[in-house]
């Protein structure tokens, strides 16, 4: 499904109507500050700077009603420049779609916790309670703060793993959530992959950022049948990407997995989640188990020895 991306900057007086506008458009409305101000003596004192503008986001599904939603929303903005809220930018429009993940994450700015693991964004300090382990992640980056529901499955399935194998593949890896939290729940190395190189810089930066740098090595590419990206195959695979790439991708996540390792693999809307599993029951993976949230299914596979 393709969808409108709809975003505007707003001044902080303004915020609040512009919000109400984008939010009879009926989707995934959110208010993000463009500017933060950190307190030098107390770094859990990071507020908005009221006097930066925001940015505000709306989505609307790309189909033969979105002019005429996109030309009201746009006469609304008009409407409320005249009561002088301060400045109002000019609406922009950019077409996303599912398989475009800068749309689908949400970025948040509080810790999250999923289990023992705790998001942090790089510039709060958050205590943690015994046992957690801390992720810090520059939400800014790229994709994966935590929030999707799949990366939550992800994180949820990676907690089950015991013990935590030597090494781990993590396809897909964007701001390298998933690798970092392996090698915080005790892996000692992880090669990320992705073919977009924003998300290898990023990836790159939040395993400094972690102080995991020596150990998360962070690649641009895939993986495929022909070419090998390691001399021996891993004991875990993370791939939270999309079906129509796990279905494509299986045979050489299965050429990659050792012999009774683990593949989590996520990224999959629900209807297409049995087609995913025929295609990784053929490259010899056996599902131990299935979680769903929402629309969105992650498994936990293993390859029988
Ligand atoms: N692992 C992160 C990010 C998942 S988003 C998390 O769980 O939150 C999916 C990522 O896969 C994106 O960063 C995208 O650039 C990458 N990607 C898309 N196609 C790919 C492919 N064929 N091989 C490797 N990575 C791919």
């Amino acid at each position: 499904m393709r969808w409108l991306e709809l975003t505007v900057e707003a001044h902080s007086e303004a915020v609040e109507a512009v919000s109400e506008i984008f939010g009879r458009l009926g989707r995934g409305a959110a208010v993000r500050p463009t500017h933060l101000i950190r307190d030098p003596d107390d770094e859990l004192a990071v507020r908005e700077d009221p006097s930066a503008p925001y940015l505000l986001t709306a989505h609307v599904p790309d189909d033969p009603e979105a002019p005429a939603a996109i030309e009201s929303t746009e006469r609304a903005l008009w409407h409320l420049q005249a009561f002088g809220l301060g400045p109002i930018g000019k609406l922009r429009v950019a077409r996303v779609d599912d398989g475009d993940w800068a749309e689908a994450w949400k970025r948040g700015y509080a810790p999250q916790r999923i289990g023992r693991i705790v998001i942090v964004p790089s510039w709060l300090d958050e205590p943690m309670a015994p046992g957690e382990v801390a992720i810090r992640l520059d939400p800014g980056m790229a994709f994966g703060t935590g929030l999707h529901p799949t990366t939550r499955g992800c994180l949820t399935l990676l907690q089950r793993v015991e013990p935590m194998p030597d090494r781990c593949l993590d396809v897909g890896t964007g701001s390298g959530i998933l690798g970092l939290a392996a090698l915080r729940l005790g892996a000692r190395r992880v090669v990320g992959l992705d073919t977009d190189p924003i998300a290898v810089t990023a990836a790159t930066a939040n395993a400094a950022l972690n102080e995991l740098a020596d150990r998360f090595e962070a690649r641009r590419g895939t993986i495929s049948l022909e070419q090998g990206v390691a001399e021996e195959p891993f004991p875990l695979i993370l791939a939270n990407l999309v079906a129509t790439l796990l279905i494509e991708l299986a045979p050489a996540l299965s050429a990659h997995a050792a012999p009774g390792g683990t593949l989590i693999a996520s990224g999959i809307i629900e209807p297409r989640a049995d087609e995913v599993l025929a295609s990784l029951d053929a490259a010899r993976f056996d599902l131990v188990e299935r979680l769903e949230d929402g629309e969105w299914v992650s498994l936990r596979l293993e390859r029988p020895a």
